[in-house]
C-alpha cells in the first residue's frame, strides 16, 4: 500500500511542482482541494503581479470581467443610447485556455468538470446582470451581446438590437409614387414626370424611411406593404396600411399613433409588435364597389343582401381553398340596372370574384341577387387592423 501511494505521489510531482491558479480555475477543477499542494492561488488582482503570476489556466481571463462589464456598460448607456429590457451575452475566447485546462486536468485525471468557457460565460452574465439591471434572457433578447477574446486578450463586444415591427398607415396629398422599384403607372401622369419624380428620388418609402431612421435610432428598415391598389382604385378614410421592420434599433420605446407630416404626405405609428408572421397581417378593407346588372334591379331582392352579413365567403386561388368573412354589408339602388355596395370584408377577399361569382366563389353577391352583375369599379374606403373598432361603418 504504501509504495502504491508514493509511486502515484512521485509521478505528479515530477512533472510539475507548482501551478499558479486563480481561485476561479481552482474552484472549478478542484472544488475539494485534492491537489491544493500542487498549485498556488494567484493574486492576479495586483496588476504589477499580474504577470509573473498570472493563471496558469485562464491567463487572468476571469479577471477581466468586472472590466468588460464596465465596457459594455459604457458601449450601451454612455456611447450609445440603447433601449432595451433584456439581453443575453455569448462569448468566444482563445483555444489555448482551452488547451491549458485540458492539459491540467490530464495530470491531475479530472473529469466531468464544468469547461472554462462555459464557466467564463456564467460568471460574467451573474456580473453583468447585478450591474446592468436588466432581464437576463436567452431567447430573442432586446440586446444580444457578443464578446469576442482575442488571443492577445484584446476585447471585441458585438451588439445586436432584435428588430421590431411598426404597423403604420399613410394618406398622401400629392402624387408620389409608393416606391421608386414599382412606379405607378398612372396614365394620368407622363412618362416625363414620373421621371422627374424618380430622378428626385422622393418616394414614400424615402420620406418615411428618413423620418424612422430618426424617430428609432436604427440602422435600416425594410417596407411592406399590405393590401395592393389597384389602379382605379383609391384609397380613402384611415389611410394605406404599411409594416415597417426596424433593424438594429437603439430606440424601443416607441409612442404609437404619433403622426408625422413630412413632404405632403401623413403617416402614424398605429401599433408596435416585436414579431410579425410576414405577410399574415391580418386586416378588414372597408370596399365601395359599383355594380351593374343585367336584369332591372328589384328592392326587395336588394335587400336581400344582408343574409350576407356575417357570412363566409369561400373561392380556390391557385389549388387553395380561401375563406374570407363578410362582416357587414348595405347596398343602395341607383337605376334599374345599377347599385352601389359597401362592404366590410377580411382583407385580400378578391372582390370582383366575389360580386361577380367567378371561378366557383361559393356564397357570392350573384347568388343572393339571383341576377347576372358585373363589378365595374371599387373603392377601398379604409383598411382596418382586424382589433380596430369597425363600428364607424
Ligand atoms: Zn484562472
Amino acid at each position: 500500500m504504501v509504495s502504491k501511494y508514493n509511486r502515484n505521489r512521485s509521478n505528479i510531482t515530477s512533472l510539475q511542482p507548482t501551478y499558479n491558479i486563480c481561485k476561479f480555475c481552482a474552484k472549478r477543477n478542484d472544488p475539494s482541494t485534492k491537489f491544493k499542494i500542487y498549485y498556488s492561488i494567484t493574486n492576479s488582482y495586483n496588476e504589477d503581479l499580474y504577470d509573473i503570476n498570472q493563471c496558469f489556466i485562464c491567463r487572468g481571463l476571469f479577471t477581466l470581467i468586472n472590466k468588460i462589464v464596465k465596457d459594455i456598460i459604457y458601449i450601451t448607456t454612455i456611447r450609445n443610447k440603447y433601449e432595451f429590457r433584456s439581453y443575453f451575452l455569448g462569448s468566444s475566447i482563445p483555444a489555448s485556455l482551452f488547451d491549458n485546462e485540458d492539459h491540467f486536468r490530464s495530470i491531475f485525471k479530472i473529469r466531468g468538470r464544468e469547461n472554462i468557457k462555459s464557466a467564463f460565460n456564467k460568471q460574467i452574465r451573474d456580473i453583468s446582470k447585478k450591474k446592468l439591471k436588466k432581464l437576463l434572457q436567452p431567447i430573442k433578447p432586446d440586446l444580444m451581446i457578443n464578446l469576442s477574446i482575442l488571443d492577445n486578450f484584446e476585447i471585441l463586444i458585438d451588439l445586436k438590437p432584435r428588430s421590431y415591427y411598426l404597423i403604420m398607415r399613410y394618406t398622401k396629398k400629392k402624387f408620389m409614387t409608393q416606391n421608386i422599384k414599382y412606379l405607378n403607372s398612372d396614365k394620368s401622369e407622363s412618362k416625363e414626370h414620373i421621371d422627374e419624380y424618380s430622378n428626385h428620388k422622393i418616394s414614400i418609402e424615402t420620406i418615411v424611411k428618413k423620418k424612422l431612421l430618426e424617430v428609432t435610432d436604427s440602422k435600416d428598415i425594410k417596407f411592406t406593404w399590405i393590401g395592393a391598389e389597384d389602379p382605379n382604385s383609391l384609397v380613402l378614410g384611415k389611410g394605406r396600411f404599411f409594416i415597417a421592420e426596424i433593424i438594429a434599433p437603439q430606440k424601443r420605446r416607441i409612442n404609437t399613433n404619433q403622426v408625422f407630416k413630412e413632404d405632403g404626405i401623413i403617416f402614424r405609428i398605429e401599433e408596435k409588435r416585436e414579431s410579425i408572421k410576414k405577410f399574415n397581417v391580418n386586416y378588414i378593407s372597408k370596399i365601395r364597389a359599383y355594380v351593374q346588372t343585367l336584369s332591372p334591379i328589384t328592392s326587395q331582392k336588394l335587400s336581400l343582401l344582408r343574409q350576407l352579413n356575417n357570412t363566409v365567403v369561400t373561392y380556390r386561388y391557385k389549388s387553395k381553398i380561401v375563406q374570407k368573412k363578410i362582416y357587414k354589408i348595405c347596398a343602395k339602388k341607383l337605376d334599374e340596372y345599377h347599385f352601389v355596395v359597401t362592404f366590410l370584408a377580411d382583407g385580400g377577399l378578391f372582390i370582383k370574384q366575389f360580386i361577380e361569382k367567378q371561378m366557383f366563389a361559393s356564397n357570392s353577391l350573384v347568388s343572393h341577387m339571383d341576377n347576372n352583375c358585373a363589378c365595374i369599379k371599387f373603392d377601398i374606403l379604409g383598411i382596418y387592423l382586424k382589433k380596430d373598432r369597425i363600428d364607424d361603418f
